[in-house]
């Protein structure tokens, strides 16, 4: 069986009521692919009520979330709170993450264990930033990134890859099909060489980076390019659009 398309939305902290309302609205109306899995990244405070309203074919994700159950960890939420609402998805080590809370491979890759120990669906974010791209380092990051979670991790089942270029994350610069399509190709063999074949053929690894209605059917086109997440346009109803980005 082929990797079913996958597009998520990340609202980032973006959002309020009403807005989410919108969302929901056009997110409702559709129609989306019934061939691809949709998940929508909403802030935690909105979490339940946003789940509570979503269409059923839409799936809720935590936009992080700590690695341990409980505990002294003030403004943390954990993978027990999130399945305690019904919240079956959590999107970690988004570049923001790393780089604006100066979250590390370490930390991130121990919040993947939780995460998935704890029966949640998870969406790993890695990425290269533009020196290390022009510097001719991007595999060397992108395999780094993705070892920290391998190494401690035996069941991809619930994992999705979110390659994301941190260059094109809210640029407007979005990297070409070949440029996408090139990176996810090599981050598959580095699964093959390194975890297993099969996991290398199953697990969807999805582009991020600017990704809008008008860009998004020539990547879906790639061959290793499984799906999106998308930050920017997931607020806008063309996010329909890039949902039904293989029609
Ligand atoms: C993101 O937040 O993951 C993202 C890819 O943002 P944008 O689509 O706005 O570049």
């Amino acid at each position: 069986m082929g990797r079913k398309f996958w597009v998520g939305g990340n609202w980032k902290m973006n959002g309020d009521k009403k807005g989410i309302e919108e969302i929901v609205k056009f997110l409702a109306a559709g129609p989306l692919d019934p061939n691809v899995e949709v998940v929508v990244g909403i802030p935690a405070i909105y979490l339940e009520s946003t789940k509570n309203i979503l269409p059923s074919n839409v799936a809720a994700a935590a936009q992080n979330c700590y690695k341990v159950p409980k505990g002294a960890f003030t403004g943390e939420i954990s993978p027990a709170m999130l399945n305690d609402i019904g919240i079956n998805w959590v999107i970690l080590g988004h570049s923001e993450r790393r780089n604006v809370f100066g979250e590390k491979d370490d930390l991130i890759s121990d919040k993947v264990v939780h995460a998935l120990e704890s029966g949640l669906n998870v969406v790993a974010c890695i990425g290269e930033k533009l020196e290390e791209r022009e510097g001719g380092k991007t595999e060397e990051v992108v395999f780094q990134q993705t070892k920290a979670i391998a190494d401690k991790i035996k069941d991809w089942s619930k994992v999705v890859i979110a390659y994301e270029p941190v260059w094109a994350i809210g640029t407007g610069k979005t990297a070409t099909p070949e440029q996408a399509q090139d990176v996810h190709k090599k981050l598959r063999e580095w699964l093959s060489k390194n975890v297993s074949e099969q996991v290398a053929q199953d697990t969807r690894i999805v582009y991020g980076g600017s990704v809008t209605g008008a860009n998004c059917n020539e990547l879906a086109r790639e061959a290793d390019i499984d799906g999106f997440l998308v930050g920017g346009a997931s607020l806008k109803p063309e996010f329909v659009q890039i949902i039904n980005a293989k029609n």
